[in-house]
C-alpha cells in the first residue's frame, strides 16, 4: 500500500475522559477514504487507505485507549480501574511519525485491548476490538512485499495472528447475542446475524453458519443488500461442505 496517507489525514482533537488531558488523534478525513469493495466479513477495502489503523483514539498521557465509537463512554468504575491498573504502567509511544505503520497500529490496538480487559467491557466491544485487529492484520499480510526476504515467515505470523482474533471475535460475539441488546457496536440483529455466519464459516462451524444464512435468506425484515451477501455466503458454503464432504 502506498505510503500517502498523510494527506487523507486530520488531527482531530479528544478530551480523555479520565485524565481530562486535550490531545489530537490522526483521524481519515471524511471522503477521503474511497470503498473498494466489502469482503465477505463485512472487511471493507479503501483505495490507497486503511482506516482501522486510526481508529483506536489513545490518550498520551494516561494511557487510556479505545476504538473511536467508544472512547468517550466510560462509567466510573471503569475511570478507576484505568487510573490504577493502566495508567502506572503506560508509557506513550515514541514518535509516531505523520501516519502509522501496521506495526503501530496493531500495537494501539493491543492497548485498547488491555483497556478492555480491565475495565471490565461489555462482550459486544471486545468482539469488535477483536474483529477489527483480525481485520487490520489481514490488511497488513496483504500489504507484505512478496519479494522481501523473509516475506513467508512473516505472512504465516500476521496470519495466525489475524486467525486468533478473528477466532476471539466470534466466541465474544455468540456471547454478545445471547446477553445484550441490539443494536450492537452500531449494527442491527441481521448485520450481526450475517456476521456470525461469515465467522462460523472461517472456523468451520457449517450448520450453525447455515441455520443463520437460511434464516437471513427468508426473513421478511432483511434488505435486499444483506440478502444478497447472505445469499453469496450461502453458495461459498454449500461449495465448502462439498468439498468437506458434509452433507447440506
Ligand atoms: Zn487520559
Amino acid at each position: 500500500m502506498a505510503g500517502n496517507d498523510a494527506e487523507k489525514l486530520f488531527d482531530k482533537k479528544y478530551t480523555c475522559p479520565i485524565c481530562e488531558n486535550e490531545f489530537t488523534a490522526k483521524t481519515v478525513k471524511s471522503g477521503k477514504a474511497r470503498l473498494l469493495k466489502t469482503e465477505m466479513d463485512l472487511r471493507n477495502i479503501y483505495e490507497g487507505i486503511e482506516p482501522l489503523k486510526y481508529d483506536v483514539i489513545l490518550c498520551p498521557k494516561c494511557g487510556y485507549a479505545a476504538l473511536s465509537r467508544f472512547f468517550p463512554t466510560v462509567t466510573s468504575v471503569q475511570e478507576k480501574y484505568i487510573s490504577e491498573k493502566i495508567t502506572p504502567n503506560f508509557k506513550a509511544p515514541e514518535d509516531e511519525g505523520p501516519e502509522y505503520t501496521f506495526e503501530q497500529a496493531i500495537n494501539r490496538y493491543k492497548i485498547a485491548f488491555a483497556n478492555a480487559v480491565v475495565k471490565v467491557a461489555k462482550a459486544s466491544e471486545g468482539a469488535y476490538l477483536s474483529l477489527k485487529t483480525g481485520w487490520l492484520c489481514r490488511s497488513y499480510k496483504e500489504s507484505l512485499d512478496a519479494e522481501a526476504e523473509g516475506y513467508r515467515e512473516k505472512y504465516d505470523h500476521i496470519e495466525k495472528m489475524e486467525k486468533d482474533y478473528l477466532k476471539r471475535a466470534y466466541e465474544l460475539f455468540i456471547k454478545a447475542v445471547q446477553t445484550e441488546d441490539f443494536p450492537m457496536c452500531g449494527m442491527d440483529e441481521n448485520t450481526v446475524d450475517y456476521l456470525l455466519a461469515a465467522l462460523a464459516m472461517e472456523f468451520e462451524d457449517y450448520y450453525d453458519a447455515s441455520k443463520l444464512l437460511s434464516k437471513l435468506i427468508t426473513s421478511q425484515t432483511v434488505g435486499h443488500r444483506l440478502k444478497d451477501k447472505a445469499r453469496d455466503a450461502k453458495e461459498v458454503l454449500a461449495a465448502r461442505m462439498k468439498a468437506a464432504g458434509i452433507e447440506n
